[in-house]
């Protein structure tokens, strides 16, 4: 059993990020790089199902700028076997990554999809249930948990005020979760070992995919500043402030 897993070069989670003077965006130069956390757990997980014996091959795939090499070579350093990059300079929407990934499939042929609940720049969270919609498979958005049965997953997933379980038949994507498991660090020899294995290129246009975006961004602009807070004496103060200048009670 293949396992795909789509892994996006996205702004580092520990970064700051700063919008654009003329606000068309965020500031990407100098600006420190790393793969998409939830990406990094799907990585780990399909990493498990290989060590468990269940699957053969993890296939890494990244979609973007030639630096998105990097990413692939983290996912290798992880772990992963080999690696496609589909290079693409500009913005990409999720239905065109969704779409490359649909003829990726097809191609592979892998048996599950894992990929990311959302990608940490856009916070579309689109990709996995597009792709799942393209490719007429069935889909475990959040999962949580996840055990293989023969043609069944089991999955566990995070919905509001509690866990549902649910079965979904292989071929199917997974949508993975914070709580799925820990991402591991990639050793220094892995690190080596991983400048070794292959990353195939090709081109969204070389798949037969128009990557135009349908949507635009209109702007981008930073969220309002916090006003200072007022530090009160007393109790009654706090209710008087509460009651007459709030108006919350
Ligand atoms: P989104 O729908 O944009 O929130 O992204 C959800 C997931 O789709 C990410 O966690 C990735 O697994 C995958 N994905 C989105 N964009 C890309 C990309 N450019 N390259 C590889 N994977 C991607």
């Amino acid at each position: 059993m293949k396992v795909l897993v789509p892994v996006k070069r996205v702004i580092d989670y520990n970064v700051k990020v700063r919008v654009k003077a003329d606000e068309t965006g965020v500031e990407l130069a100098n600006v420190k790089m790393s793969m998409n956390p939830f990406d990094e757990i799907s990585i780990e997980e399909a990493i498990r199902l290989k060590e468990a014996g269940t699957v053969e091959e993890v296939v890494a795939v990244s979609i973007g700028v030639q630096q998105c090499q990097e990413t692939i070579r983290t996912a290798l350093a992880m772990g992963a076997d080999r690696g496609i990059h589909v290079l693409h300079d500009g913005d990409l929407e999720p239905l065109v990554v969704a779409k490359i990934l649909k003829v990726l499939a097809d191609k592979e042929g892998p048996s599950i999809i894992i990929v990311g609940k959302q990608a940490i720049d856009d916070d579309s969270n689109q990709t996995g249930q597009m792709l799942a919609a393209l490719l007429g498979w069935g889909q475990a958005t959040f999962v949580s948990k996840i055990d293989i049965d023969g043609e069944n997953i089991k999955a566990t997933r995070e919905v509001d005020g509690g866990l549902e379980t649910l079965t979904v038949k292989i071929p199917a994507v997974l949508t993975t979760d914070l709580r799925l498991n820990e991402p591991r660090y990639a050793s220094l020899p892995n690190i080596m070992k991983a400048k070794k294995k292959p990353i195939e290129q090709v081109t969204p246009e070389d798949l037969g995919v128009d990557p135009s975006n349908r949507l635009q961004v209109l702007k981008v602009s930073e969220p309002p500043t916090r006003e200072a807070g007022v530090k009160v004496s007393d109790v009654g103060e706090l209710v008087d402030k509460l009651r007459n200048t709030a108006k919350v009670i």
